[in-house]
């Protein structure tokens, strides 16, 4: 039996993959990537993939880029792992430092965890308890867009709007009010509607991915954080998708010049190596926080892992190669050669609509019959030519490491675009009505 097929039936005995419907799963082959070289992967049999998610939306630099590699290298050769618990060590500390200096002015206090589904649950736990100890015991309640995603922990389920993912929990979960995306006057309308009962408003700033990359109108998100400020509620950006480059600037909320009161960020921050989170805030947030132990104020949350070394030297070294690259400076070219694709990509029979932001594009294939499986039809066709996709959905998202070259970027949306008409001419005929 060749290693492949013996791993494969490891797999289908064993595993339960995340956002994944066995059943399915284990009638097709799954794919055992081995090793990874910039943009590409491989798998078991040495076939190679263009890495066209960016193994999930968190690699920036490619796989094992030299200077990442050796700053992991170099820091297991001192400790893998201490904590953050009543301890420091100098990367997480040094990293603090760095993140505070790229960050928006006024992000002065970054508190790690691990993944971006904690991040954003400390910024939700952080608002409301700062609300309590200023004594502003009324603002217990969170406003959050339509579609949210920001993670699958109960809390972050809790501020998400993706029904399919999320209404089974419906009775676990706190309740909260969904705000209509681009609408400012509606905005307005639910804060003031409940004045002084909001703690915050929770958003993806510009571009809302795991919604199926929804894009808000300029201006909208500068008018959310007017709102917040003129009604006592504080500002939730969640960059753990948006932030690192992959909008076009370090960071999105820097496009609309929004200093939000919390800052999450995860996927890109270690450039897609190792799991780390960061949740940054300000200096007042922080104050509230502050008293004798016996005051109770302390901030009680804490995982295992936060701030765990490797992670911690291998996330500097990104910001590093960040510099060093110019990896922001040289994406424009890149999004304009992805702008004139999508252009095309728009004409395409069968394309209900495109959106873009930076680097970060959806594909929306319309409405079809679920059973069809339209989006993952896509992703077998695009495996076949060699580059790895994965759908939202029917929609097709574009997620490529930053740093990839424009000839492997041409190469991926050519394979993308031929994928997305093979499938669409091989759909049955009641579907192209
Ligand atoms: C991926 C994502 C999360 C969750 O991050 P995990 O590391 O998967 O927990 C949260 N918010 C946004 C915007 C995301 O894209």
């Amino acid at each position: 039996m060749s290693d492949a097929a013996r791993l494969n039936r490891l797999d289908q005995e064993f595993v339960w993959h995340p956002f994944t419907q066995q059943q399915g799963w284990s009638e097709e082959e799954p794919l055992q990537i081995e090793r990874g070289e910039g943009v590409y992967l491989f798998d078991v049999d040495g076939n190679r993939y263009i890495d066209g998610t960016a193994s999930l939306w968190c690699n920036v630099h490619g796989h094992r880029h030299p200077d990442l590699d050796r700053a992991a290298h170099e820091q297991l050769d001192k400790v893998a792992h201490s904590t953050m618990l009543g301890l420091s060590h100098p990367g997480a500390t040094e990293l603090a430092a760095r993140l505070v200096e790229i960050a928006p002015d006024g992000l002065r206090r970054v508190f790690y965890s691990d993944s971006g589904s904690t991040a954003a649950e400390i910024a939700v736990k952080m608002a409301f308890q700062y609300h309590q100890q200023r004594g502003d015991t009324g603002r217990t309640r969170f406003i959050r867009m339509r579609d949210a995603y920001h993670g699958d922990t109960l809390g972050s389920v809790s501020v998400g709007g993706i029904d399919l993912f999320h209404a089974t929990y419906k009775p676990l979960l706190f309740d909260t009010l969904a705000a209509e995306p681009g609408d400012v006057d509606q905005m307005e309308g639910l804060l003031s509607a409940h004045e002084g009962e909001i703690a915050a408003v929770m958003m993806e700033p510009l571009i809302q991915g795991a919604a199926g990359m929804l894009v808000h109108p300029d201006g909208y998100l500068s008018a959310v954080r007017e709102l917040c400020d003129r009604h006592g509620a504080l500002l939730i950006c969640d960059e753990v998708a948006t932030g690192f480059g992959r909008t076009g600037t370090m960071f999105a909320v820097e496009q609309e010049g929004v200093v939000p009161d919390f800052l999450c960020l995860a996927k890109g921050i270690t450039g897609g190596y190792l799991p780390l989170a960061a949740t940054l805030t300000t200096e007042a947030v922080y104050k509230a926080f502050l008293g004798a132990p016996a005051e109770a104020k302390t901030f009680f949350h804490g995982h295992t892992y936060t701030g765990n070394p490797v992670a911690c030297a291998v996330a500097l070294a990104n910001l590093d190669v960040f510099e060093r690259e110019r990896t922001v400076e040289r994406l424009q070219p890149k999004i304009a050669l992805i702008r004139r694709w999508l252009d095309e990509v728009a004409a395409l029979p069968g394309v209900a609509e495109v959106r873009s932001r930076g680097v970060m594009v959806g594909i929306d294939l319309g409405e079809h019959d679920p059973e069809l499986r339209v989006g993952h039809r896509v992703t077998l066709e695009a495996r076949k030519r060699g580059a790895l996709v994965r759908p939202l959905g029917d929609v097709v998202v574009l997620m490529p490491p930053l740093a990839i070259g424009e000839t492997e970027l041409e190469t991926l949306l050519d394979i993308t675009a031929r994928s997305i008409t093979a499938t669409l001419a091989s759909l049955p005929a009641t579907e192209h009505a």
